[in-house]
């Protein structure tokens, strides 16, 4: 870690990170992206890891999508990111890329970033001065911009979710293994008397950057997921995106989706709680 910092900072600009390099290297291939050297990350020990530490999910940033798609404790813990995982590109792309790089990479077609939302996760980066802690909302700040300076590097990922969380990641796509057309990320919790009282909602490629629902989110709270609740959850979610119209559907049509989209994620993330509560 300390060689990799220390090369981050002798060519600042010049170098990239180099993790799974499934976006980098296509870009790189494209000419988007020529940096003059890369960073190997690979070789850095211990940055590889799903574990429970003080009751939270924590993650190492070179855990594979593969990883984390078999991953037992995930399966248990926090069904969302497994399905999440799962719907990710195709299992060679997933046996390469690495959590760290998907949340680096901050492209809003990219699927973490809504399950990090959606859980107020935090992330932990590394740099010449120590480490700090970034909560998720604020790590992504635009199209492929992140809150991480030059000479850090995303080093762990820490979630609180429980093993009565209700979630769930639905992801429309025009084919399997296409880039997602819209995607949405629910968290839900509830007391004893079923009333909700935590939720996260994040929205995928619908707009420059992941979109956490806040106004969705507040509409649920309190709720017993009514479905008139529900519905208006899922009208606010669809105000609250500001999607393009590109090849994989009209601003329009993607806007009504997240409406579509977001209700089915709420009643299976809901259904899902039910059952563990159980
Ligand atoms: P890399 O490509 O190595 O790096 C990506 C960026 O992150 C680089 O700028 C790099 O410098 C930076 N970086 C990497 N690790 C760190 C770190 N620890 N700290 C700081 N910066 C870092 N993604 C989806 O979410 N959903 C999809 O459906 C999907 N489909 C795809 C289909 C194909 C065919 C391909 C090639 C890619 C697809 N992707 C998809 C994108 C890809 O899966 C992710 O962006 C990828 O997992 C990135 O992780 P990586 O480890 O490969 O990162």
């Amino acid at each position: 870690m300390q060689e990799a910092l220390s090369l981050l900072g002798r060519y600042r600009g010049d170098a990239k990170l180099l993790a799974g390099g499934q976006s980098l290297i296509p870009l790189m291939k494209l000419r988007i992206a020529s940096p003059s050297h890369l960073i190997d990350l690979h070789r850095i020990p211990g940055l590889d890891y799903v574990k429970k530490v003080d009751g939270r999910i924590v993650l190492g940033a070179l855990t594979r999508m593969s990883a984390i798609e078999e991953s037992v404790l995930l399966k248990n813990d926090c069904f969302m990111l497994t399905e999440c995982a799962s719907q990710i590109a195709d299992p060679l792309v997933r046996n390469m890329g690495t959590i760290g790089g998907n949340l680096a990479h901050a492209d809003p077609a990219n699927d973490m970033p809504a399950a990090m939302v959606a859980t107020d996760a935090e992330f932990l980066v590394t740099g010449p001065k120590g480490v700090r802690a970034i909560a998720a909302p604020e790590f992504f700040l635009d199209t492929f911009t992140t809150a991480l300076a030059e000479d850090e590097i995303l080093t762990e990922i820490r979630m609180s979710v429980s093993p009565s969380d209700g979630g769930a990641y639905v992801k429309l796509e025009r084919q399997a293994g296409d880039l997602t057309a819209v995607g949405v990320a629910v968290r839900l919790r509830f007391s004893e008397g079923g009333q909700c009282e935590a939720c996260g909602i994040g929205l995928t490629a619908v707009g420059p950057r992941v979109i956490k629902a806040r106004r969705a989110e507040e509409a649920l709270l309190g709720s017993k997921m009514e479905s008139a609740v529900i519905e208006e959850a899922s009208r606010l979610a669809s105000e609250e995106s500001s999607p393009g119209g590109d090849l994989r559907g009209s601003a329009a049509y993607k806007r009504e989706m997240v409406k579509v989209v977001t209700k089915r994620a709420l009643a299976l993330g809901h259904k899902r709680a039910r059952v563990a509560r159980r």
